[in-house]
């Protein structure tokens, strides 16, 4: 099988629709194991706290075991494991650690080599491993990887690191790369931002990579089949309670919308209220929390401070508290546009935000 760009964005539309995923799953398997060992990923940990590696053990489309064991060394159909090098799974340590990561970056040969970086970019002397500073690694990786995926928001945009005060200038790959003059290969870098990273972005991502297609991206370079969709505005299950001004309090799961607790969904852009997690069980909205906006560039920033504290632009819109919207306007087509237009001017206000720093 090959994934096509259509081929991808149906995948990745389909993994709410279990019956759709059966069929699916497999030929996502077929992919890595028609590459057999010729798969060459090397997985580096920056300011992180290994939580996008615990994230993609829970993969489960496919499952994260059912791809290794598809991964065989080329003629004795021994399964081999994957990533080449990742600092989390690997048995080595030491300098045979290193040897590892150093031969990942000098091998030469067929199918791509792809970087994943977990974790954020700090200023010199933040971050060492094996005796050398962490950026170098990155500056050599980067400048051997065929494609480079930033898994979770630290290494997509920054994250919790480059939060307000930043006090070791951590910021994103992209954001990095740019910093030290490789701009051509932060233009071509695939944001997976979310705290943590979603396995289901990942393993489809590196799927498509594989087949040397680049999911199309949007402008914070996220794959917009993850990412092309407003949570409040497009898929939340709640929304029918916002409309009619029902607001939930802290603690209660089941009534109400988490706007008025600090939801960050009207500035969100991502698939949680259709893909879920663990094994499509459930997502934070669901479970009783706001979202928190953990997709977007400016987070922990921005809009998206404090977590629970209702967003600034949408309950002032036009002079309405969010409680009297369901009476004052059910209906109207005016509120529709209305938050449409905030929605916009907040999503543009958080890019912005982001390029100034986050701060
Ligand atoms: S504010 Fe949050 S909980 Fe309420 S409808 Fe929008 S996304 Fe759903
Ligand atoms: S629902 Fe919001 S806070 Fe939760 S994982 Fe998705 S984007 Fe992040």
């Amino acid at each position: 099988m090959s994934i096509s760009r259509r081929d991808f964005l149906k995948i990745a539309a389909a993994t709410s629709a279990a019956f759709v995923l059966s069929q699916y799953k497999a030929d996502i398997i077929k992919v890595f194991a028609q590459k057999g060992d010729y798969v060459h990923i090397c997985w580096l940990n920056g300011a992180a706290c290994t939580g996008c590696s615990v994230s993609l053990a829970q993969a489960a489309d496919p499952d994260l075991l059912e791809v290794l064991m598809s991964i065989t060394t080329y003629t004795s159909g021994l399964p081999i494991a994957l990533p080449d090098w990742m600092y989390v799974v690997h048995p080595a340590s030491g300098t045979l650690a290193v040897e590892y990561i150093n031969d990942w970056i000098a091998h030469e040969g067929p199918g791509p080599k792809i970087l994943v970086v977990e974790g954020a970019m700090q200023m010199p002397g933040f971050c060492e491993t094996g005796g050398r500073d962490f950026r170098d690694w990155v500056k050599d990786a980067a400048a051997a990887a065929d494609y480079i995926v930033a898994f979770g928001s630290c290494s997509s945009y920054g994250g919790i690191p480059h939060a307000k005060g930043n006090p070791t200038g951590a910021m994103g790959v992209q954001d990095f790369l740019k910093e030290v003059g490789m701009a051509d290969k932060a233009a071509g870098v695939v944001n997976l931002p979310r705290c943590p990273g979603h396995p289901d972005s990942l393993i489809l991502t590196l799927a498509s990579l594989l087949q040397g297609v680049v999911p199309e991206l949007d402008e914070y370079n996220r794959p917009k089949a993850f990412y092309g969709r407003n949570i409040h505005e497009e898929q939340c299950p709640f929304r029918a309670f916002y409309d009619r001004g029902i607001f939930a309090d802290y603690g209660d799961s089941e009534h109400g919308c988490r706007f008025k607790i600090g939801c960050k969904g009207p500035a969100t852009w991502a698939d949680c209220p259709t893909r879920k997690w663990n094994d499509h069980t459930s997502f934070c909205i669901e479970v009783g929390a706001p979202c928190i906006g953990c997709s977007e560039p400016a987070w922990p920033d921005g809009d998206f401070a404090p977590f629970f504290v209702e967003l600034p632009q949408v309950p002032t819109l036009l002079g309405y508290p969010a409680e009297t919207w369901g009476t004052a306007f059910a209906g109207a087509a005016a509120l529709g546009v209305a938050v449409h237009l905030a929605r916009r001017a907040t999503r543009k206000k958080s890019g912005e935000e982001k390029e100034e720093g986050g701060e």
